[in-house]
């Protein structure tokens, strides 16, 4: 069935501009919806990620559910902060540098959380900062995490007030479907709208104006969603993918080297089959730690994933034929295919691919030049752990890069000499759940940032407020120009 975009998003635009999103009591009242929807559907969702993506309850659970229910709860427990008016108070004229020569004036005008300095040209008077609701947006998002990935974006474009079009993937068609059918029976229908289809539907909502664009996936179709979005001169946020590394130095402990180990092989092939945008995509080691650390993933992998991984239930299935076959050919290299010291195997019926290790696989192979998005780890050696720093600036800003090291020097060089949407230190993956932190891309990775009052902000407006008083007027700041006024 053909989607009505014209009347629907018409209407979405009436109800926008009614005034009822912008209420406290309307916003509440859908994040409450969605709350009853992770509560009351947990199972759906989770028998839907199974058939889309083989997760385990567990892990639906943990990276959907449960990252989604606190999301909630945080803007719950903080909208009546975030709704509020940043009370800047103005009657606190600057009286720095100020000359006497109108064309000198400086004009200084800095916020600090307590208060905003107007220049004392503008004496008496008072500002405020209030956020308001962008409009009518768009949220295009990815399949690897099909609810999460919704939902968090959605989660603060309602807390801000916004009338909103979610169009999930097509690629996790149940999740898709079940997500038009709880919000659709949950919340404001005539203020939330999710259309469901792929690229066509995407390329034919990209045609309407609306106020923000919040798009999860490729850089290849982000490309298309910003010139799209130029046309009605539309902010957007891009949050895109990457190769990210891991930096792993060997620790004097055989503990620390056991736990970096065991959250290497959680941060590769833990979450979603390693279908994941902040999943560890190879890492850089130095070559004399090389035994040690493949030994110890290797053990860890069979802990988690037992010997016959292809039955485990604990590992996602790759998410189709097309992305099977994808990560199937960045093996067929012969001399990438040599590479691999653990692993390997693949069953087509199942899209099921083993964890998969790699030594030095040519730097100029596709699977070390591309995103690889899937179970193989690829193990780069450097002389010394160092020259990682120089490896990962050589290469586009990643979207995470991770750095397993207690060596202050080279912690304090990878955060002062690279760029990337976030950097961590010891660990993989959490930074997602942190809500007091931005999460987002730089350079290459995408740009925009949410979670947390980060998403409420994503989908605001802050609007400077200011109010003026008669109390004085200066006399020489109107025409005529005359000598006289030069002279002051
Ligand atoms: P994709 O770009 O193929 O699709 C993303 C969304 O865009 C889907 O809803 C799809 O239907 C839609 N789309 C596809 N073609 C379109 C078009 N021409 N016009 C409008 N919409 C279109 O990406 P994907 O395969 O879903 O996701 C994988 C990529 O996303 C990876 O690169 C991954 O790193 C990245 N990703 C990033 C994050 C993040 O938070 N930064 C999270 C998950 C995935």
């Amino acid at each position: 069935m053909m989607i009505d975009l014209e009347s629907d998003i018409r209407e979405l635009r009436e109800v926008f501009n009614s005034g009822k999103t912008k209420e406290s009591s309307w916003r509440i009242k859908q994040l409450h919806g969605l709350l009853r929807i992770l509560e009351d559907r947990e199972d759906d969702i989770c028998k839907a990620l199974k058939q889309d993506l083989g997760k385990h309850h567990v892990e639906s659970y943990r990276d959907e559910i449960g990252t989604s229910v606190k999301s909630v709860n945080n803007a719950l427990d903080n909208l009546k902060q975030w709704m509020a008016p940043q009370k800047k108070l103005g009657l606190t004229p600057d009286l720095v540098p100020w000359s006497n020569r109108p064309t000198q004036m400086k004009v200084v005008q800095e916020y600090s959380s307590k208060r905003i300095r107007l220049p004392i040209a503008a004496f008496p008077s008072r500002a405020s900062l209030v956020p308001e609701p962008l409009g009518v947006v768009l949220i295009i998002s990815s399949w690897n995490f099909p609810i999460g990935l919704s939902l968090e974006p959605l989660i603060g474009a309602l807390a801000a007030g916004n009338a909103v079009v979610l169009k999930p993937s097509e690629l996790a068609p149940m999740c898709s479907s079940l997500l038009a059918e709880t919000i659709r029976d949950y919340l404001d229908n005539t203020a939330v709208k999710v259309m469901e289809g792929g690229s066509d539907l995407g390329e034919r909502l990209l045609r309407y104006k609306f106020d923000k664009i919040f798009f999860t996936g490729s850089a290849h179709v982000g490309r298309l969603v910003m010139s799209a979005a130029a046309q009605h001169l539309t902010p957007v946020t891009l949050e895109l993918g990457g190769k990210c590394p891991a930096v792993v130095d060997s620790f004097s402990s055989s503990r620390d080297n056991n736990i970096a180990a065991k959250r290497i092989v959680w941060g590769k092939f833990g979450l979603c089959a390693g279908q994941a945008c902040i999943g560890i995509d190879y890492i850089l080691t130095e070559k004399k730690y090389l035994p040690n650390l493949v030994e110890s993933l290797k053990r860890y992998i069979k802990q988690c994933y037992g010997d016959d991984p292809n039955g485990s239930l604990s590992i996602s299935k790759i998410v189709n034929k097309k992305h099977f076959s994808r990560l199937t050919n960045l093996l067929d290299d012969p001399v990438v295919k040599s590479s691999v010291v653990y692993g390997g195997s693949c069953d087509e019926e199942s899209l099921f691919i083993e964890p998969t290790i790699l030594v030095d696989p040519p730097l100029d192979a596709a699977i070390m030049t591309e995103e690889i998005f899937g179970p193989l780890l690829p193990v780069i050696t450097l002389e010394s752990i160092e020259d990682s720093v120089n490896f990962i600036k050589a290469r586009p800003n990643p979207l995470a890069l991770y750095a397993f090291t207690k060596n202050e020097n080279l912690q304090k060089r990878l955060v002062s000499e690279t760029s990337s949407g976030t950097l961590m230190f010891n660990e993989a993956i959490l930074q997602y759940a942190v809500d007091t932190l931005p999460f987002g891309g730089v350079g290459g990775s995408g740009f925009g940032r949410y979670h947390g009052k980060f998403s409420f902000d994503n989908f605001s407006h802050e609007k400077a407020v200011i109010m003026r008083g008669f109390f004085i007027d200066i006399w020489f700041r109107y025409p005529p120009w005359t000598d006289r006024k030069l002279q002051l």
